[in-house]
C-alpha cells in the first residue's frame, strides 16, 4: 500500500513553526505534526498553518504528543533554548543537552525507524548527542549542520560573481559555529576554479582579503541576524526544507550535513559538517573531499572545539 510521508517537528517555536511552513508550502509531505512542551504554541501554529492547507497543498496538519509520532519518517528537534544576543551556539549545551535527554529517548520509542534531523544549537554536538541516546545507526541522525552556512556562502558569492546562486559549487564545513570554515580550494564554477573565474572572466581577483570578509560574513551572520530582529528562522526552515526534500523524494542530493566524521584527517569521534550523499536512507554517503594545509588545520581545529564538549557530555 502507498505509504503517506510524515515529518513532525519537536519544537514549533520560530524555527520549527518557519520549518512547518515551508513545508506546507512545498507540499513534500502529506502530513505534518507538531509537538511542543507549551501545547498551547504547537496548537496555535497548527490551526494557523491548516488554515491555508485550501491555498497550498494538502497536508494534514496537526499538533500532539509523542504517542502521534508512528509513521513519522523524518522528526525534525527544534526544541530547546536559542541563542540570546551576544551568547554563543556553545553557551546552550547544558540546557539543551538536557531536553535531547528527555526528548530522544520518547522519538526511539515510537518511530525506530524513523530519520532525526538536529537543529537545536549546539547542532554538532546535539547530533553527537542525538546519535549516542538513540542508538540508531549514522545514517539515520543528522544536524542540519553548514547547509544553511553554505547557503549564505553560495549567496554571498553569487552576488559578487553576479551569477545565479546555483551555479555556485562552494561549502562550509566543520562546525555550524565559530570554528567553521570555507573549504575555498574546491570552491568553483561551472568546474572552474572559484580563483580563475574571478581572475579571468571577471577580471577582478579574489584576494584572501575578500575571501576572508566572505567568511566572516557567513560565520557571523546568525549574530547579526539576531542582532537586528532576535533570531534567525527563515533560511533555516528552508535549509530543513531541502534536506527533507532529499531524504523522501530519494534525490541523494549533496549536502553538508553535520554526521559523524570519525578518523576523517586524524579527527575524533565528534559530528561537523561535511558534504553528504542524502537521501531515502539518510545519510547514503560521506564523499571523500581533499583540503589544502590550511584547510587541514581549520578542520581539526573544529574538531577540537567540539571534542571538548563532547568528551565530557553526561548522556545517561
Ligand atoms: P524558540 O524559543 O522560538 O522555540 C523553541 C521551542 O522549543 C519553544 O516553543 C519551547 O516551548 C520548545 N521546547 C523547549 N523545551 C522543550 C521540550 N523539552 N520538549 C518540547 N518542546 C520544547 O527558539 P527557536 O528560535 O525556534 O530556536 C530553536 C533552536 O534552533 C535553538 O537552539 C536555536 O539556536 C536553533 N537554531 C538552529 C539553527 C541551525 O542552523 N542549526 C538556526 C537557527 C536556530
Amino acid at each position: 500500500m502507498y505509504k503517506r510521508s510524515k515529518i513532525a517537528i519537536i519544537g514549533a517555536g520560530m524555527v520549527g513553526s518557519a520549518t512547518a511552513f515551508s513545508l506546507l508550502q512545498s507540499g513534500v509531505a502529506l502530513e505534518l505534526l507538531l509537538i511542543d512542551k507549551n501545547k498551547d504554541r504547537a496548537e496555535g501554529e497548527a490551526m494557523d498553518l491548516s488554515h491555508g492547507v485550501p491555498l497550498a497543498y494538502l497536508v494534514n496538519v496537526r499538533s500532539g504528543g509523542y504517542e502521534d509520532l508512528p509513521g513519522a519518517d523524518i522528526v525534525i528537534i527544534t526544541a530547546g533554548a536559542a541563542q540570546n544576543e551576544g551568547e554563543t551556539r556553545l553557551d546552550l549545551v547544558h540546557k539543551n543537552t538536557a531536553i535531547m535527554k528527555d526528548i530522544v529517548p520518547q522519538i526511539v520509542a515510537q518511530v525506530p525507524d524513523s530519520i532525526l534531523i538536529v537543529v537545536t544549537n549546539p547542532v554538532d554536538v546535539l547530533t553527537y548527542a542525538a546519535l549516542q541516546i538513540s542508538e540508531f545507526p549514522d545514517s539515520r541522525v543528522m544536524g542540519s549542520g553548514t547547509v544553511l552556512d553554505t547557503s549564505r556562502l553560495r549567496h554571498a558569492l553569487s552576488l559578487q560573481a553576479e551569477i545565479d546562486t546555483r551555479n555556485i559549487h562552494a561549502y562550509v564545513l566543520g562546525e555550524h559555529g565559530d570554528t567553521e570554515f570555507v573549504a575555498w580550494s574546491r570552491a568553483h564554477v561551472a568546474g572552474t576554479p572559484l580563483d580563475e573565474y574571478f581572475e579571468d572572466d571577471l577580471e577582478k581577483p579574489l584576494t584572501r582579503e575578500i575571501k576572508e570578509e566572505l567568511a566572516r560574513q557567513v560565520r557571523d551572520a546568525a549574530y547579526d541576524v539576531i542582532e537586528k530582529k532576535g533570531a534567525t528562522y527563515y533560511a533555516v526552515a528552508l535549509a530543513l526544507n531541502r534536506i527533507c526534500r532529499a531524504i523522501l523524494r530519494g534525490e541523494r542530493s549533496i549536502l553538508t550535513v553535520s554526521t559523524s566524521v570519525q578518523g576523517i584527517y586524524g579527527v575524533e569521534d565528534v559530528c561537523l559538517s561535511i558534504p553528504c550523499v542524502v537521501g531515502r536512507g539518510g545519510i547514503e554517503r560521506k564523499i571523500p573531499f581533499h583540503l589544502d594545509d590550511e584547510e587541514v588545520k581549520n578542520w581539526q581545529k573544529s574538531a577540537s572545539a567540539m571534542a571538548e564538549f563532547t568528551q565530557n557530555l553526561r548522556l545517561d
